[in-house]
This record gives structure tokens, C-alpha cells and sequence, in this order.
């Protein structure tokens, strides 16, 4: 028996209609532990070369983790994996809700598809029972139309997985859906997914999940709940969630407006999280077993429609409410909806919309190119690039492939202002005054994105205080003071990159630590107890260092020259000063952009050109993938 997990893999060829159950292997869950980490060592040995996202060859993976589905606060995280349609490289994309749980009491703690249905279909799992079934109905409707006709269909004990028309036409930030506003929204999951023609995955399970101490696990698991809720933080973060940062990141101007023109958009107080639980909010909504439920689920009503939705959290307000400078909270709800519906992710969408609205000002996209005049401040241009991106439609068919793929197509120095890492566009932080966010953007190892290191904190020490003042901040608008550019910022990024890896690796939420200060030994302590397998604090960050190299090595493999300037952040942000509010006129020039990749990488232990050493493949534990690096003339 193997504690804390379901102990087997689910395999699924949509190609030839097969389903295999492997048991779990050993290795695997000794050296990777589960979620992110199971998903970067299985794409790492199994997916074969020269794979394209969209071949049938490619593997979409869904992973738990050993915390994930036990009653204990937030554990209802799955991991997805593949290779990315956005950057080519690693893609992963961590998803809340009750799909990761239902699938553990199904008795599986991954489930990895590989081929291609030759025509639209649907995953059907009751426990040992696997079908796939048509889905020709389905094909064509939107992720929360599916998941509420699949649900009168199979019954509302199912936790469903679903795709939209952005999907289907393999818009490359397309996300997958799940529990009517969650998402797996980023690197373009739901585009791999659309192009093995599976519209949906419906999973019911019955079974239970072993645990090492059962009594220890419940007595520790009803005290974490107290902690959790006891927690000073507790009552100012949860009624807003993420939305409540809103105000303070205008305040120190980290907010991306218009295109990344500027970090600081006037009318934030009318699309704050302020906003949110006054004008939309019916009721809050959370994860499995989350005691902080940072979902806010609404109502909103714009002159172009009205809609129930989840959101808008923080990255939806950044990239609609600021960066396509959508008026109020209904509008910037409304196109929140949209993008659910239609299977996008909010943050990519909104960074493509504020390219094309750019390209139209300067006159490099036209108006018989784009179908129309577009602006800023105008839900109706949102709504017609959203509708025309998922539907790969006249000029959606050129903003579905990326805003990196875009520009390139695009040519006439557009790809100066196409916000991006990698191919992934940038998440809600504008980072000219902002060195060590910067650096966490560049180096994030699936493209731009946030989630893979939060350090605003570092650089902004003297406007962070805590998570109360954050929220309660009263629109206080102060010029700020040219950032320290230092090596500090080195540490504090890799710090907070494999401490965040490790909660995907535990497939359980990290806000409940990083925003209450909930104590990290608790999941030292937790893990020790469900799988019976001693492990500090410390051995389980080993095993997120672990996985940050094995992703790295993984890019550097499979895409073509790859190296340190793939690193590099588009020229607007390190060439063009700050066009106005708080940090007017600042900007990280590019040698302090070279010096922060410099001290990255030497304190990462990679190469120059930021390809992992041998030494340090090595100390972490993966000699054979130093080996492989040799073997193609990368080290
Ligand atoms: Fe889900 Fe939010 Fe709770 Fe985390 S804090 S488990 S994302 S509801």
C-alpha cells in the first residue's frame, strides 16, 4: 500500500481507443513526490522527440498530489502538463476545484493521454470503469454550457473537465475549465487538449485514500483549520481575495495600463475588490476544503449583456480593468465571462487585445485588417476580438497564435511592445521599478507568469507592509523612489520559486501560507503523516529544486536554440521609462537586466547561457539528464 496516494496511473490512447492502469512507480513518488513534479518527470522520459504541441504524440497530464483530496485546508489542487502551445518548452498549469480529489477516490493519482480521437469525444471515469465516449454534441458549445449539460447528463457527483470553441480551434492560450470558473488557464493546456479532439473529461470515484496515521492526520488536519482560520490576515484577505491588492498595486504603480504604456490606472477604485463585493458578489466560492475561499461568484450587467460569473480575481482586473482600461468591475466581469465560456485564459487575452489595440494607434494593424476600429476603454472592441480569437476568425486567426507569434507575423517593430517571456504573455505586474518581479518573469520556466515567484515585496519594501494595510489602503498616490538594482534579488527569486513549486509538488493551495503566514512545517508535518515517509521541510524543497532543473533541462531540449536570451523581457519594458503615475519615468536598463540574469544563473548553478551545469543536475539528483544535456551539445 502506498500511503497518501491512489497508487496507480491512468493511461489513455485516443488514438487506438485504449485505456491501460499502471501501478504508481516507486521512483517516481520517492524522487518527485507528485503534481508539478510528476508531470516535469513523465514529459521529461516519455514524451518522444521532435514532438509538436498540437501532434497527437504529445501527452496531456493531469497530476495530484499526496495532499491532495484529504480533509485538510486546500488540498484540492491538480497539476497539468504538457508540452506547451504557447512556448514550445515545459507548460504546466495548476487548476483549484474537485476534479484532483474525485480523481484520487476514482483510484488514480495521474491520468496521462496521449494520441488523437478521430473525432470529438469525451473521458468518462466511474472508478475501474473507463469509457471514451462521442461527444459530437458537445463540439462547438462553451466551457460552462458543457459542463452544466454534462452534469444534467451524468449527474452533479461528477467533477468535469471541459474545453471551449477556444479549444477546439487550438487558440494557443486556450485554458481547460473546470467547476464553473476555474481554470487551467495558462500555457495553452486547452489548445493540446482540443487537438486530440476531447471536448470533456467527467470523473466520479468512490474510494478512499490510505493514510500512514489516521488519528494523527484528522487531530492535525481540525487544528490546521483553526490555525488557518485564527490567523490575523484571515479576515481582512478572505472577503475580497485576490481582487483586495488592487488598490496597492496602483498605489506603488505595478499595474499594467494600457499595453504596458504605464503601471498605474486612475479609475482603480472602480474595478477593486472593492468593487467586487459591493457590485457582483452573491456569495464566496472556494476549492475542496478551502477555508479561505478566495472565489467570488456574481452577477454582472454591461449594455452589451449580462452574465453570472467567477471573478474577477486580481490577474483578470490587471489585464482588463488596466491593461485594455475597461471602465468598471460589470465590464471587465463581463469580459471575465467571456473569456470562461469561450475557454480562454483572461491574463493572455488581455495582453493580446492591448497589442492589437496598439498596433491599430500606430497604424501597423488597419482597419480593414482588423475588422473594425478598436480602443482602450471599450467592452465592444473586447468582445469582438474575444469572440473572433476563439473562433479563429478574420483577425482572431492572427491573435489566437500569441502576441510572440503575432508581432513576428506582424513585423514593423511590433514585437517591441508584444508583452511576453518565452511566448507566454506577462501576468499582472509591471516591472520597470521592480528588479527582483522583474527577474521572477524572466526566468519563470514556463514564460511570463507570476505564479511561479511572488517577490513585489522585496522590491517594495518600504509600500509592503502587510496583508491588512494592503487591503485597506486608502488610495494613497506617492511618487516612488528609483528601486535597488542588487544580487539580492537572485536569492529572493529562486527562494520563492522553489517554495512554490513545492505546493504544486504537495498539490495543495499556497495562498493560506503566503498570505496568512500559515506555518510551512505544518506541511512537513502533514506529508510525514499521510504517506509515512519522513521528509523536513528542507528534503521537500530539494525536491522542488528537483524539478525547477528537470523543467529547465526540459526546454532546453526540446526547443531549438534555446538559451539565455529566450530570458530576456520584451524592449519596451527595459527601454522605455514609465510613461506616468507613480513610478513615471523609471525604467531596469538592459545591462541591470543582464546583471540580474548573471546572478541568477550563477546562483542557480547554470551555465552562462542558463542551461543547468552538470554539478548541479548532478547534486539534485538527476545524473541522467546532466548525461543527456552532454549527449546533445548543450552543456
Ligand atoms: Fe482555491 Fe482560493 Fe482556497 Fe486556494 S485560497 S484553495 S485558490 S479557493
Amino acid at each position: 500500500m502506498m500511503y497518501g496516494y491512489a497508487g496507480a496511473i491512468l493511461r489513455v490512447d485516443l488514438t487506438n481507443a485504449t485505456v491501460r492502469k499502471d501501478a504508481l512507480p516507486e521512483r517516481l513518488v520517492k524522487e518527485f513526490v507528485g503534481g508539478r513534479g510528476f508531470v516535469a518527470r513523465l514529459l521529461y522520459d516519455e514524451l518522444p522527440p521532435d514532438t509538436g504541441a498540437f501532434d497527437p504524440e504529445n501527452l496531456l497530464i493531469a497530476a495530484t498530489g499526496p495532499l491532495t483530496g484529504h480533509f485538510l485546508p486546500a488540498g484540492g489542487k491538480t497539476h497539468f502538463g504538457t508540452k506547451s502551445a504557447a512556448t514550445g518548452g515545459y507548460a504546466d498549469s495548476n487548476m483549484g476545484g474537485h476534479f484532483g480529489p474525485e480523481l484520487k477516490y476514482a483510484g488514480y493519482d495521474v491520468l496521462v493521454i496521449t494520441g488523437k480521437a478521430d473525432r470529438p469525444c469525451l473521458l468518462l471515469i466511474r472508478d475501474e470503469t473507463v469509457e471514451i465516449r462521442p461527444a459530437h454534441e458537445y463540439w462547438g458549445q462553451g466551457s460552462i454550457t458543457t459542463e452544466k449539460n454534462l452534469k444534467d447528463h451524468f449527474g452533479n457527483d461528477y467533477q468535469i473537465l471541459t474545453i471551449g470553441p477556444a479549444g477546439e480551434n487550438r487558440v494557443r492560450f486556450a485554458c481547460i475549465s473546470h467547476d464553473f470558473g476555474r481554470q487551467a488557464g495558462r500555457t495553452g493546456v486547452g489548445a493540446v487538449m482540443g487537438s486530440k479532439n476531447l471536448k470533456a473529461i467527467a470523473v466520479r470515484g468512490t474510494k478512499g485514500i490510505p493514510v500512514a496515521d489516521l488519528e494523527k492526520v484528522y487531530a492535525k488536519g481540525k487544528q490546521a483549520y483553526r490555525n488557518v482560520m485564527a490567523k490575523p490576515g484571515f479576515e481582512g484577505w478572505t472577503p475580497e481575495g485576490t481582487a483586495g491588492i488592487t488598490n496597492w498595486t496602483n498605489e506603488v504603480g505595478v499595474f499594467p495600463t494600457r499595453n504596458f504604456q504605464t503601471s498605474f490606472a486612475g479609475h482603480y477604485k472602480d474595478i477593486n475588490g472593492r468593487a467586487v463585493i459591493e457590485r457582483l458578489k452573491i456569495t464566496d466560492k472556494g476549492c475542496f476544503g478551502c477555508p479561505t475561499p478566495c472565489g467570488k461568484y456574481g452577477h454582472t450587467k454591461t449594455s452589451f449583456g449580462s452574465a453570472y460569473v467567477e471573478g474577477p480575481e486580481f490577474e483578470t482586473i490587471a489585464l482588463f480593468g488596466g491593461n485594455c482600461v475597461l471602465k468598471t468591475i460589470e465590464e471587465v466581469a463581463y469580459a471575465n465571462y467571456l473569456c470562461d465560456e469561450l475557454g480562454l485564459d483572461t491574463i493572455s487575452a488581455g495582453v493580446v487585445i492591448g497589442w492589437a489595440i496598439e498596433c491599430f494607434h500606430k497604424d501597423i494593424l488597419t482597419r480593414e485588417e482588423i475588422g473594425r476600429e478598436v480602443d482602450f476603454s471599450d467592452l465592444e472592441t473586447v468582445i469582438f476580438l474575444l469572440e473572433r480569437i476563439a473562433r479563429r476568425q478574420g483577425i482572431g486567426n492572427l491573435l489566437a497564435e500569441g502576441v510572440k507569434i503575432a508581432a513576428a507575423k506582424t513585423g514593423r517593430e511590433s514585437d517591441r511592445f508584444a508583452i511576453h517571456v518565452k511566448g507566454l504573455e506577462w501576468s499582472g505586474y509591471e516591472c520597470r521599478n521592480a528588479p527582483s518581479m522583474m527577474l521572477a518573469y524572466m526566468t519563470a520556466d514556463v514564460g511570463a507568469h507570476h505564479n511561479r515567484a511572488w517577490v513585489l515585496g522585496h522590491d517594495l519594501a518600504g509600500a509592503w507592509t502587510n496583508v491588512h494595510d494592503l487591503i485597506a489602503s486608502g488610495g494613497e498616490v506617492e511618487a516612488q523612489p528609483k528601486a535597488v538594482v542588487g544580487e539580492q534579488s537572485a536569492g529572493y527569486v529562486i527562494g520563492s520559486q522553489n517554495k512554490r513549486s513545492l505546493f504544486d509538488v504537495l498539490g495543495n493551495c499556497r495562498l493560506q501560507m503566503m498570505e496568512l503566514g500559515f506555518e510551512e512545517d505544518h506541511y512537513a508535518e502533514l506529508f510525514t503523516l499521510i504517506t509515512g515517509r519522513e521528509k523536513s521541510w528542507q528534503e521537500l524543497l530539494l525536491v522542488a529544486e528537483r524539478v525547477w532543473h528537470l523543467t529547465r533541462a526540459f526546454s532546453a531540449r526540446e526547443i531549438s536554440g534555446f538559451g539565455r536570451h529566450f530570458d530576456l523581457p520584451p524592449a519596451r519594458l527595459c527601454e522605455d521609462p514609465i510613461a506616468d503615475g507613480p513610478n513615471q519615468g523609471h525604467v531596469l536598463s538592459k545591462e541591470e537586466i543582464q546583471k540580474l540574469l548573471d546572478w541568477y544563473y550563477k546562483a542557480r548553478q547554470w551555465n552562462s547561457n542558463g542551461i543547468p551545469t552538470a554539478d548541479i543536475l548532478v547534486r539534485v539528483g538527476i545524473p541522467e539528464v546532466a548525461a543527456d544535456l552532454e549527449a546533445k551539445g548543450l552543456l
